[in-house]
């Protein structure tokens, strides 16, 4: 990088040793600004005036950095004050309390007469990235330390740096097939996080963070390349080990991910050929299907950010604030699409979120603001430049990612700035169209309306982004690069998009209008023969009958669900109604949901499950206090009596919408005591009579062991139960089920969770309730066999999970179900569970 006008300046001139005082223990946050603001003076810094000025600046102004840091300066007006730059450091190793829950341990004190400080205050943001570091320093015993590493200043370019490796070291050729893509890249970082080492991998001349997601992808790894993984520190031997396991265990994933995909591309393409050429445009095909429309071309999102600076101090704020809520905003997505979609789609999100924590990008716009810029522009400028970067490599896989950073970058602009808010859903016309755009961001490409939508063609992008992933996902005929050609077609021009050949037919004739739609209902048939197997009941073959749900969460998806083979709403989760938003829905909007999903059944059953708050579901805007194990904390039912204006509003909507008709039941989450259920029965009850409102099924989740060992209990209080394996996994075997180490050990197949289940099936069936699973286990085929065997008589699952594990159970025999069931419950551990797979048909 260019030397510019802020490393002219050597931050060590400005840190002399007698500018630094460790342990000290001034008694509150004025005497420790006039401690610092006296070894300003002593150096001949400042003007003793200037002391006065940095206190006044603490009434207008928050100087607290975060993370432990703050950095007093006096008013702007009074610079005439400073004599000469300096910067004095108050090291306090207990603490002071800055501001009511801010506590400083390092009080950085600016005497500022240019931009000679910047320096420092970017080596305290790249600093706050790296809190092991910096902790080291709110105690570090040796003066020469801390000016040293408040010196040092790293290139902001630092992935791409030549550099030796570090003591701890290992060689490793890259094995998966598609390089190093961002879905690895992020265990990856996951892993080198929960280190304090530090850990490195090089390529060549190039090294990267391993604890930085843009870093490592921007090595632009493929297969075949060589790389050096190496560590220093306390902990670097076993972190290498860690990282050993972590980068070798992908590779079985990558290689069958690379080897589907590889399957998938050889099968016979069944595209469409017009009866007479057409003129077309060619990209490369995404996701299946043919759509004949009208285009619609969305015109390029020009955002254009103004550069309205700040205090530093308020931006910095800011940003912290906007990447914080995007990430908690990223997670929820991501979770919602584990539970709906599955896992690898969530990881779209979760790769997505990593980005965040990027600590390259974070400081680069922390520099871009010391440099004077306002917050919005900074971060819109570090993001387009790590794009930039990142689509100029020569790799197909890394181009797609930049649409990534683009994506989540937008999130945070619009948290920072709400008036900088684009795409979301665009301005479509009323008739269905095929949607023409430069590239759509996965967020884009979720939130589309599918009722308008009938097919996708984007100008840049690749089959690999994760948009294809999600128009695949959809449903959504897509094709992707198509060159600029596709963005000068006029709005309305009749096409036929063709997403297994990968081409946009423009202008068809009527004959070839007639052709395409022939080929639509010859595919439709073909289609709905495969549904009409989805259709017949999951009825074993001695004719024991499961029903079959799914876990659907809007109206909108109803439709896909009951295609693959629904029979009714097993879970909504309607927490999702109010994670994605920024408010939270009112009576009458919740209302309509629940009325919009009795609708879409048409009858069949639908079991909605009250707000489950709380544990990895935070929602910002209710603004609950902060729990220091959420998990074991204010989550599900206990929230919901601890606010009584969340769960009234709901159970309001609830029971007008069973006023309309249909099969509602109510059921409640995370339920531990019965004091729970009575309580939660009573406010039912209540709201019902106020309603005059009919009565509905009211059931419990049973996700707590203490609720599985009582369910004889509570059954003589509620209609039915549903089991929650995934939280009852975790409850039950202490692990966090999003624990990057452990979560492939919460084997919801354990036989103590299997043991749990025989013991809610029992209890409920002492007073002759019904019990169903809705958790993830239920959507394993062979643990729906087993769950079956157990005595569980409904199974709801992800919507794609249906067809497979209606056909376990139409070819087994319920009696070897149970035999096998019993054997399940008699082995020692979760892998002789598993390995009883297939020996019980
Ligand atoms: C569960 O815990 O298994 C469950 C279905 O609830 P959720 O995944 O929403 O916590
Ligand atoms: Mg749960």
């Amino acid at each position: 990088m260019a030397p510019d006008a802020n490393t002219a300046i050597m931050p060590t001139d400005l840190l002399r040793p007698d500018l630094l005082r460790l342990n000290a223990s001034p008694a509150g946050k004025e005497e420790a600004i006039r401690e610092a603001a006296q070894l300003l003076i002593a150096a001949g810094c400042i003007d003793s005036a200037y002391a006065a000025s940095m206190l006044r600046r603490e009434a207008v102004a928050n100087t607290f950095l975060g993370h432990g840091v703050a950095i007093p300066h006096g008013m702007v007006e009074d610079r005439g004050l400073v004599r000469r730059s300096g910067i004095a450091v108050l090291q306090v190793p207990g603490g002071i309390e800055w501001n009511p829950g801010q506590t400083a341990h390092l009080v950085v004190a600016i005497a500022a007469q240019s931009d000679a400080h910047i320096a420092v205050l970017r080596r305290l943001t790249r600093l706050m990235q790296d809190e092991a570091r910096l902790t080291a320093l709110f105690t570090v015993t040796d003066p020469t330390a801390l000016a040293a590493t408040l010196s040092e200043d790293a290139p902001v370019t630092a992935p791409t740096t030549p550099g030796g490796d570090l003591a701890e070291r290992f060689d490793w050729v890259v094995d998966y097939p598609t390089g190093l893509h961002a879905r690895p890249a992020t265990a990856w970082v996951e892993t080198a996080r929960a280190s304090t080492a530090r850990i490195q991998v090089r390529h060549g001349d190039l090294v990267a963070d391993a604890k930085a997601l843009v870093a490592l992808l921007q090595l632009g790894l493929r297969a075949g390349d060589s790389v050096v993984v190496s560590a220093e520190g306390d902990d670097a031997v076993a972190a290498l080990a860690r990282m050993k396991a972590t980068i070798t265990r992908l590779t079985a994933r990558e290689k069958a991910d690379a080897a589907a995909a590889a399957q998938k591309s050889r099968a016979p393409v069944r595209g469409w050929t017009p009866p007479n050429p057409l003129p077309a445009v060619p990209g490369i095909a995404a996701s299946p299907g043919l759509a004949i429309g009208p285009v619609h071309v969305l015109p390029r999102a020009a955002v254009s950010v103004p550069d309205e600076p700040v205090p530093l101090i308020e931006g910095g704020d800011r940003l912290h604030e906007a990447l914080s809520l995007t990430r908690q905003n990223l997670k929820a997505l991501a979770d919602d699409t584990a539970r709906r979609l599955g896992p690898s789609e969530a990881a779209i999100f979760t790769a997505q979120a990593e980005i965040l924590n990027d600590t390259d990008l974070v400081t680069l716009a922390c520099q871009l603001m010391v440099e004077g810029h306002g917050v919005a522009w900074s971060w819109h400028r570090a993001v387009e430049r790590t794009a930039a970067g990142l689509a100029a490599l020569d790799n197909p896989v890394l181009a797609a990612r930049a649409a990534d950073l683009r994506d989540v970058g937008q999130r945070v602009l619009a948290r920072i700035d709400p008036a900088l808010r684009t795409g979301g859903a665009p301005d479509l016309p009323d008739t269905p169209c095929i949607l023409i755009a430069e590239d759509l961001s996965p967020s884009d490409t979720a939130a589309l309306d599918m009722a308008r939508v009938i097919g996708l063609a984007t100008a840049q992008g690749g089959p690999t982004s994760h948009t294809a992933i999600l128009a695949r996902t959809l449903g959504l005929p897509a094709m992707v690069a198509g060159g600029a050609a596709l963005m000068e077609l006029a709005n309305g021009t009749p096409a036929i998009l063709d997403g297994q050949t990968g081409r946009l037919h423009l202008s068809p004739a009527e004959a070839d209008t007639a052709d395409a739609r022939a080929w639509i209902a010859r595919e439709e048939a073909r289609k709905a023969e495969e549904e009409a197997r989805r259709g017949l009941p999951a009825r074993t073959r001695d004719g024991h009958d499961v029903e079959i749900g799914a876990n659907v969460n809007r109206p909108d998806q109803v439709a896909v669900a009951l295609s693959q083979g629904a029979e009714s709403v097993g879970l909504m989760r309607t927490e999702f109604l109010f994670l994605e938003r920024g408010d939270a829905p009112g009576e009458d909007e919740q209302y309509e949901t629940y009325r919009g999903m009795l609708t879409a059944l048409e009858g069949r059953p639908l079991i909605v499950r009250a707000l489950d708050i709380g544990g990895d579901k935070q929602v910002p805007h209710l603004q609950l206090p902060h729990e220091e194990n959420p998990f074991l904390g204010v989550r599900g039912a206990r929230l919901l009596l601890r606010k009584p204006e969340l769960l009234e509003t709901q159970l309001r909507a609830l029971y007008r919408a069973a006023k309309d008709g249909g099969a509602l039941s109510i059921m409640f989450p995370m339920i531990t005591a019965l004091g729970e259920v009575q309580a939660l029965r009573a406010a039912c009850d209540r709201i019902r009579a106020e309603l005059d409102a009919p009565a509905v099924p009211l059931g419990i989740m049973v996700e707590v062991p203490a609720a599985a060992i009582q369910t004889d209990v509570l059954a003589r209080h509620v209609d039915f139960f549903s089991i929650g394996t995934n939280d009852l996994t975790q409850y039950a075997l202490a692990i966090d089920r999003q624990h990057p180490e452990l979560a492939a050990e919460a084997d919801s197949l354990h036989p103590a969770v299997l043991r749990l289940i025989r013991l809610t099936v029992e209890g409920a069936e002492r007073h002759g309730r019904w019990v169903g699973v809705c958790g993830g286990i239920a959507g394993d085929p062979f643990g729906a066999a087993l769950l079956t065997g157990l005595g569980v008589r409904e199974l709801s699952m992800t919507p794609r999970d249906i067809p497979a594990v209606k056909d376990r159970l139409r070819g087994s025999d319920l009696s070897a179900l149970r035999q096998a069931a019993q054997r399940a419950l008699d082995c020692e551990t979760a892998d002789a569970v598993r390995a009883l797979d297939g020996g019980e048909a």
